[in-house]
């Protein structure tokens, strides 16, 4: 179900436009318009899901298809060698941002350790 004033909702639904890097019609990825990586893309369910505590099982479905979407995207876009990070944000404390559940891909430099 699509949230009206959800940002990833609206690039979803097209409403917002954005260079989608991978589309499969469930869910779909793009670049982190505020990079914290050489490489930072999402990958966002299209479904509306904010965290996967909340997820009923098609949401934890959605989230898993991230997870099996990432390596491709990453592939494509040049971090296989190299290796990446996949982050999932959720609730105050890890500092999410928008309360719709995506995975974040990071990479194109050493990450260092997790903080
Ligand atoms: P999180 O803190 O895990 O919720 O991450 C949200 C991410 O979405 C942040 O890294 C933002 O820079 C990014 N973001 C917010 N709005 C947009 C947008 N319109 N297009 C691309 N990325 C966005
Ligand atoms: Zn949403």
């Amino acid at each position: 179900m699509a949230d009206a004033n959800c940002i990833f909702c609206k690039i979803g639904s097209g409403e917002i436009p954005a260079d989608k890097l991978f589309d499969d019609g469930r869910v779909f990825a793009i670049r982190d318009i505020n990079p914290k990586a050489p490489v930072h893309i999402l990958v966002i369910p299209r479904a509306h899901t904010e965290a996967l505590a909340d997820a009923p099982s098609d949401g934890a479905a959605d989230a898993a298809r991230c997870v099996e979407a990432a390596p491709g995207v990453a592939r494509e876009a040049g971090l296989d060698a190299s290796g990446y990070r996949l982050v999932a944000n959720q609730g105050a404390d890890s500092g999410q941002e928008v309360p719709h559940f995506h995975l974040h891909i990071l990479g194109g430099r050493a990450l260092g350790p997790m903080g």
